[in-house]
């Protein structure tokens, strides 16, 4: 039987509530999976804060209107660095929703440089989907380095991270210029403040 015109309009909407209501779903399960965790900066600032702000990103700077992978967004660190199970992110968001945030999940039993290096190697092999979400993750993490770094990082290590960072993006290009574009401007800003601050701290 074919539907009316009328029965469509209303399964749209219909469409467009569940969306609000999965994305809100996930941000509510992000928000208590990493209740005990804070951003590394000085700010303390809550840790479901960063995932957001990605979501935000591509949603915003990116104008992607995909909700699994907005809803993916707000979950890519809940498996890398909280105790959730990718089983509980599929029962509740599907194999799409856990197919992408596994995509985002570094190896958690590998040492920190094979990680590292890991993600640059793994960078260009990922889907494009989860190469907008990483890219947004690497504009939200380089621009923190300047208005919200780590405690106790010394400049070269603020340096070292904004260099490892490009690299994982050079593997992440062609998936959607408004974010390039953004990385190359928050990349280029934080790059000018780090040598402002050091500069500042050479005694004359
Ligand atoms: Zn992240």
């Amino acid at each position: 039987m074919r539907k009316s015109d009328k029965t469509l309009e209303k399964t749209d909407a219909n469409e467009e509530v569940c969306d609000i209501t999965a994305v809100l779903k996930a941000a509510r399960f992000a928000a208590e999976k990493h209740r005990n965790q804070q951003r590394k900066g000085k700010d303390r600032t809550p840790y479901i804060n960063h995932p957001l702000e990605v979501a935000e990103m591509i949603a915003v700077v990116g104008k992607i209107t995909d909700t699994n992978l907005i809803i993916a967004a707000l979950l890519h660190d809940t498996i890398e660095d909280t105790e959730t199970k990718p089983e509980e992110i599929f029962q509740l968001f599907g194999n799409d929703v856990v197919s992408l945030v596994k995509e985002l999940t570094d190896d958690k039993t590998l040492p920190k440089h094979i990680r590292k290096q890991r993600q640059i190697d793994n960078a260009a092999t990922i889907t494009s989907r989860a190469k907008i979400l990483k890219l947004a993750d690497k504009i939200c993490n380089v621009s923190s380095i300047s208005t919200n770094p780590p405690n106790n990082w010394s400049h070269e290590r603020l340096i070292e991270y904004l260099e490892w960072s490009e690299k994982v993006v050079n593997e992440l290009l062609g998936v959607n210029n408004e974010l390039e574009v953004k990385f190359k401007q928050e990349m280029h800003k934080t790059r000018a403040h780090l040598l402002k601050q050091k500069i500042n701290k050479i005694p004359e």
